[in-house]
């Protein structure tokens, strides 16, 4: 398979992700794909998506889940809300991340991919041994799907990740590296993380950021691919020295401006493909 296609954050009717329309227009192969709604994965709804990837030249690589109730509004606001971490919704999560992996099985997509939420940094936390058991159910539900799980890097440094991963202790759990989550959440220089985490690293997000006056106490600011503080070159380098070879996945977050955002991630690919061509050859 060709080393580093180029790929979108897409969505059908749920998540921040352009539509599928735009990320053929774009002409990328790959896409991670946020989860649509609830009342369209069956199978028919699957069979109706993947037929419409087929004709659009587009393969997902990856199957993002979402969660209704959650918000990326400010810091304290993903504590509250996002992913397995908050106790009134991780039961009900749980069953429904089961739910989208089993979509994305019908999708014919081996990763699922989520933003697990702020894991409790003190072990001794009582929440952290009930959330080691949710993800370890979970992992263990994808392994009988053949999947894996790739958890979304932001919200923790790249040595509470890795601590997290060593604890569940499961071998089809993985991560997707965001290095501008780790600037917009102030947890920590992202190409050393990628080092650190880089035997896990499975998917990526080409993101960029600047970081924030007061990191992790207030957002940075997202930006477009290769003009934030990641150091787009760096990365791609950095990518090569952990063995990554898989898909060059443009995440930008800005939903509410369509054509702002179209351009931009077109913008992201050209910078991407030149990236490639200076440092593959
Ligand atoms: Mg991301």
């Amino acid at each position: 398979m060709e080393k580093w296609p180029v790929g979108v954050f897409a969505s059908i009717d749920a998540g921040l992700g352009v539509k599928l329309d735009v990320a053929r227009e774009l002409g990328v192969p790959t896409v991670h794909l946020h989860t649509p709604h609830k009342p369209s994965r069956t199978e028919a709804k699957a069979r109706e998506f993947s037929a419409k990837l087929k004709e659009f030249g587009l393969r997902i690589s990856v199957v993002f889940a979402g969660f209704e109730g959650e918000s990326y509004a400010d810091i304290p606001t993903v504590a509250k809300t996002v992913g397995l971490v908050p106790p009134q919704t991780r039961e009900a999560r749980k069953q429904e991340l089961k739910e989208i992996a089993d979509f994305a099985k019908l999708l014919g997509v081996d990763a699922v991919g989520l933003h697990v939420g702020f894991i409790p940094h003190d072990p001794a936390n009582p929440s952290y041994p009930d959330l080691l058991a949710v993800v370890r159910e979970v992992c263990d539900h994808c392994r009988g799907n053949g999947q894996r799980i790739h958890l979304e890097t932001g919200q923790e440094t790249a040595d509470a990740l890795l601590q997290f991963l060593h604890d569940v202790d499961r071998d089809n759990l993985f991560v997707n590296f965001d290095p501008a989550n780790m600037i917009l959440y102030g947890s920590g220089e992202p190409l050393p993380a990628l080092r650190k985490v880089g035997a896990y690293v499975r998917s990526v997000h080409c993101k960029d950021a600047k970081w924030a006056a007061r990191p992790g106490e207030e957002w940075g600011t997202e930006v477009p691919f290769g003009t934030g503080d990641v150091n787009a070159e760096q990365f791609l380098r950095t990518l090569v020295e952990i063995g990554y070879d898989g898909p060059l996945t443009i995440e930008r977050e800005i939903p509410q401006e369509p054509h702002r955002q179209k351009a931009e991630i077109g913008q992201a690919v050209r910078v991407i493909e030149e990236l490639k061509r200076k440092i593959l050859g």
